[in-house]
């Protein structure tokens, strides 16, 4: 006898993979309450958040671990070597680095709280860009070692030492936290014909949107 369609779907099997939903909500909570990992948009030369001072980050909760995950998967994608959450408009003190080449596994590092404890009196100069100043290289020189602390994915407190390019990076990535950039660190005259470069491309842009957006509104 004909019950309806309701009573047909009852009769369905399962699709074929699907596990159990009980079983699936107690294995996997996370996953389900989760929303996947986003790109964050990085903000650019001459935005003023870039130099903010980050506050330090009280508890690493959830929230923390989100931002890390998604401060990771932006820098990965644009691609970088390290990101601050500044960058991406979170004025915390967190950075991600992972300075693995293409062909090497990945290694994330995760410095929450980051403080520099000692420096080298060694310098060493690398060409350095910016994912806040696209496309700009230049050569920066800092201390070839530094040692450093931090509290890890996990809150747990770490000291580390690095040399080569990771010093180079913690070191970069650390002046974000106090609103530096690399470019700080050039002549006066070459600071200034960047930052000049970057606010005229900005304003130049922002008139092309306006003039986008009466199109849109004609
Ligand atoms: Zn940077």
């Amino acid at each position: 006898m004909w019950r309806g369609p309701r009573t047909l779907i009852w009769l369905l099997p399962p699709p074929f993979d699907a596990p159990p939903l009980r079983a699936y909500l107690m294995e996997k909570p996370l996953r389900i309450r989760r929303n996947p990992m986003a790109l964050l948009p990085i903000l650019t030369l001459p935005d003023p958040r870039l130099r903010e001072i980050s506050k330090a980050v009280e508890k690493v909760d959830g929230e923390i671990h989100r931002l890390l995950d998604d401060m990771l998967e932006t820098m990965y994608d644009a691609p970088g070597v390290g990101l601050a959450a500044i960058q991406v408009g979170h004025a915390k003190r967190i950075v991600v680095i992972d300075i693995a080449k293409d062909d090497q596994p990945k290694a994330p590092l995760f410095l929450i709280n980051p403080e520099i404890t000692w420096v080298s009196e060694e310098l060493g100069v690398y060409r350095e860009g910016c994912l806040s100043v696209p496309e700009y290289f230049e050569e920066v020189q800092r201390p070839a070692r530094v040692r450093f602390r931090h509290l890890d994915r996990d809150g747990v407190l770490r000291e580390a030492e690095a040399d080569g390019l990771l010093a180079t990076v913690v070191q970069h990535e650390l002046d974000h936290l106090e609103g530096g950039l690399f470019i700080d660190h050039l002549s006066r005259l070459k600071r200034e014909r960047v930052v000049k470069k970057f606010t005229k491309a900005a304003r130049l842009e922002a008139r092309s949107s306006e003039r986008e957006t009466e199109d849109v509104d004609a």
